[in-house]
């Protein structure tokens, strides 16, 4: 689950880092009123779940609280890489003087948490991670020692921070790993981490996901989630009780499994495909369940077609068979849909789709292949 950047700096704010006083608006006249308020000049920032808002122009400096007003009423009801800003945060604005980088998140291949520290933050971080991996200093953590004094001095040094910098920075990323471990989170992270030229640290922007599947232990985050603010297949599949990911290809997936829906979409990409999505239905295939994915993957307009991926075990194969027939039968279905079905009672389940206009399949390579073929044809 993504949160907005205020939401991160208050929860930042409760672990000890200073963050600029500000406060959220979402009418231009509003904007005024806080700039009014804080009596300086202010920066006015899109509140949306993505980065790069500096550069698509989702963040504006404002000397008075008219400028406040005008430049919020351009940026609220803009356009952000497909989400609309709907709230703005208004906050006193920072001297820069130097930009650094700070954030954890999980090591996957070495099954840690890293730390990752660079003097090269703002908003070209991303660049610096592709072209100049060398700027940004990781340490990885031990789960059971969490992160050590040491470890934050080795990566201040090792990322080359300022000398002011190297001083301030423990007291954030000792924040920043106690709420990364309390939350949950799968990323935290402050970017940029503004020297002023005043030389003081203070965190200009915040970023906080926390693991979906860690949500049923923060039921007090809950009401943080904007589903406004995500894909919106991916919140009705949410709503649904779906396992369902939006992958932005033509090819609809639907499988039993979650390893076994990885590997369909790993064989459709090897038939020349493009998966629009991951779907695992989970043990056995009931009609409604059934139906109900597929008319969530064909909500998707861009889906051209739809494969099955369905291992009998405890479920029988005519059963499932069954579900699926009975699931589309009650979906006007405009689009070609193979069915690779194989377990207990494969043979009984391929008898009942041979009466239907589903097209078997029997190994996951045909039907990666069958689909891929009929989509380009529809
Ligand atoms: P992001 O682009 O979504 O990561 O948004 P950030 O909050 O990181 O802001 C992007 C950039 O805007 C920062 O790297 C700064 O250079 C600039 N910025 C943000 N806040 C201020 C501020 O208070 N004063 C000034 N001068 N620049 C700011
Ligand atoms: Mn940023």
């Amino acid at each position: 689950m993504k949160i907005h950047e205020y939401q991160a700096k208050q929860v930042l704010a409760r672990y000890g880092v200073p963050v600029p006083a500000g406060e959220v608006a979402t009418t231009p006249a509003e904007v005024r009123a806080i700039a009014e308020k804080l009596g300086k000049r202010v920066v006015v920032k899109s509140q949306v779940h993505v980065g790069g808002r500096g550069k698509a122009g989702g963040i504006k400096l404002a000397d008075t609280p008219d400028e406040a007003e005008a430049v919020a009423s351009r940026i609220l009801g803009m356009d952000i890489k497909g989400l609309t800003v709907e709230k703005v945060l208004v906050e006193e604005a920072l001297n820069i003087a130097r930009e650094y980088y700070l954030g954890i998140t999980l090591d996957r291949g070495a099954q840690r948490n890293v730390l990752m520290v660079s003097a090269a933050g703002g908003v070209d971080i991303e660049e610096v991670a592709a072209e100049t991996p060398e700027k940004i200093a990781r340490v990885l953590i031990d789960p059971a020692l969490g992160l050590r004094d040491y470890q934050i001095r080795d990566a201040c040094y090792a990322a080359g921070l300022d000398r002011e910098a190297i001083a301030g920075a423990g007291k954030f990323l000792k924040a920043l790993y106690q709420t990364y471990i309390d939350m949950d989170c799968s990323l935290a992270e402050i970017n940029p981490l503004v020297l002023t030229a005043e030389g003081t640290l203070i965190a200009a922007d915040g970023k906080i996901n926390i693991d979906d599947n860690a949500m049923y232990r923060h039921a007090d985050l809950a009401d943080l989630a904007e589903e406004g603010q995500d894909n919106p297949l991916e919140a009705e599949a949410h709503r649904r009780g779906l396992q369902y990911v939006y992958l932005g290809g033509d090819i609809g997936i639907i499988g039993n499994g979650a390893g076994l829906v990885m590997g369909t979409l790993d064989e459709v990409k090897d038939a020349g495909g493009t998966p629009a999505n991951f779907l695992d239905i989970g043990g056995g295939a009931k009609a409604e369940v059934v139906a109900s994915a597929l008319e969530l993957v064909l909500m998707d307009p861009n889906v051209k077609g739809v494969l099955f991926n369905i291992f009998g075990g405890i479920t029988r194969g005519d059963e499932v068979a069954r579900g699926i027939i009975a699931g589309s039968a009650r979906l006007n279905i405009q689009v070609p849909i193979v069915v690779r079905l194989t377990g207990t009672n494969e043979a009984e389940g391929r008898a009942l789709l041979a009466q239907t206009t589903l097209v078997p399949a029997e190994t996951m390579q045909e039907a990666a292949a069958k689909i891929v073929e009929l989509a380009r044809a529809a």
